[in-house]
């Protein structure tokens, strides 16, 4: 397994990974297998890949939102997963663990996580009508008041909800991409400073 969490100026093609299965990513808690990529017309809608395929590199682009990649070495089998605020609200980190055992038979308590570079806790501040969507469990690990501001640590919230579910290995990448805005693309920083947007790749494969 290989897997790489991309700075500000790597993309995929730099990277070597061109090919990479990739999906469009629209903040819901569709999860695809590689064959319903490639037997598809154009890009599929869907926030996370699986699959037990080697040399067939799963891509995310991210900035701000967490890129988690999931990787099971028993069944050696691999997941990408795009997760912003939404995704921590329609739990895919859960949800994908699940398929990856329904489908391929992983034992949850195998799988290695790893959480790429992401806006941080003091960084994500959000409305209050957005907070309510959380629930009292989330909002207990991940809230924070920071004088007027409502903040999250999404990480926080997913660390939690694939330790709920008996992951017990996982990797936090401790770079907020906000805070970092020389080395990542931060959507947040280039909204607020109207500066040019781009992507983080983040790259898992077999
Ligand atoms: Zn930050």
């Amino acid at each position: 397994m290989y897997l790489v969490f991309g700075k500000k100026h790597e993309t995929a093609d730099s990277l070597g990974f061109s090919n990479a299965k990739r999906v469009n990513q629209v903040h819901g808690d569709v999860i695809v297998t590689v064959e319903e990529i490639d037997n598809a017309e154009g890009l599929l809608n869907a926030d996370a890949i699986i699959t037990n395929l080697s040399k067939t590199p799963l891509l995310l682009n991210t900035a701000d939102c967490i890129p988690i990649l999931l990787y099971d070495s028993g069944k050696q089998v691999i997941a990408a997963i795009h997760c912003g605020w939404r995704g921590v609200i329609n739990g895919i980190s859960i949800k994908t663990v699940c398929k990856l055992k329904d489908v391929y038979g992983v034992n949850i308590e195998k799988i290695n996580a790893f959480l790429g570079p992401s806006i941080c806790g003091d960084c994500y501040d959000m409305t209050a009508e957005s907070l309510l969507q959380f629930s009292r469990e989330l909002l207990a690990c991940g809230y924070k008041a920071i004088g007027p501001k409502h903040c999250m640590d999404l990480k926080a919230c997913v660390k939690y909800q694939l330790k709920s579910i008996g992951v017990k290995s996982i990797w936090q990448s401790r770079d907020c991409t906000k805070c970092l805005s020389d080395t990542y693309w931060s959507h947040r920083y280039a909204v607020q400073t109207k500066s040019k947007a781009g992507s983080n790749c983040s790259i898992i494969t077999l």
